[in-house]
């Protein structure tokens, strides 16, 4: 897929890896995180409190075995909404540990995490908007819940590229959700995502230094 787009730091063009990239390069990531994350709000905070919200969300999830199909959607939806805002705040704060721990993985392991989650970014894009919770999943007959296939989205009011990122995350979404479990799909990227959080100590002013330094 061919796609460019500016640095949000230094403002060079490039070639995003993850379609939520915004720098051209862990330099001008940190930088930003530097310059953005001084008072209360910092966004270490913010993602540890995230993190703590999604495992709870993942643990309800897991729990709903046998629950009736609105209360089940709305946990689903809940920690769907938990993992992708990780997710994006991990790319976009944490990009050099989360690709680190993708790459320590086994191909098909790293595939399976990545488009899982892109089909979970597609849940939350779709979700309340164009479909309702209880639409996106099923009673399987041990009482488990599972994906339901969904067609083809609707995608007129979208921008050419913005069409193509959509559908790849309905494609995902079909190959990776539809007929699997749902409280798996949570458990393995919240799994993902709490391992890569911890990964690495957030940058220090100290490691920018070195970094500039190395350029
Ligand atoms: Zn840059």
């Amino acid at each position: 897929m061919a796609d460019t787009r500016l640095c949000g730091q230094c403002g060079s063009v490039f070639e995003p890896r993850r379609e939520h990239s915004r720098f051209c390069s862990s330099v001008c990531r940190i930088k930003w995180v530097r310059e953005h994350s001084a008072g209360p709000a910092a966004p270490a905070d913010a993602l540890a409190w995230s993190i703590a919200a999604m495992a709870e969300a993942a643990d309800r999830l897991a729990q709903a075995a046998g629950q009736d199909l609105l209360r089940v959607g709305a946990v689903m939806s809940e920690a769907v909404w938990w993992v992708t805002i990780v997710d994006a705040t991990m790319v976009r704060y944490e990009g050099d540990a989360y690709d680190s721990v993708l790459d320590g993985l086994p191909g098909e392991e790293a595939r399976l995490i990545e488009e899982t989650l892109a089909g979970l970014r597609y849940v939350r894009n779709q979700v309340g908007i164009h479909l309702d919770p209880a639409e996106f999943i099923r009673s399987a007959p041990d009482g488990t819940w599972t994906w339901n296939p969904l067609p083809e989205p609707c995608l007129e009011s979208l921008s050419p590229r913005g069409k193509e990122w959509e559908m790849s995350r309905y494609r995902a979404y079909q190959s990776r959700l539809a007929g699997h479990d749902v409280a798996a799909a949570i458990a393995l990227t919240s799994a993902f995502l709490t391992k890569t959080a911890w990964a690495e100590p957030p940058a220090s002013p100290a490691d920018v230094t070195i970094l500039d330094n190395s350029l």
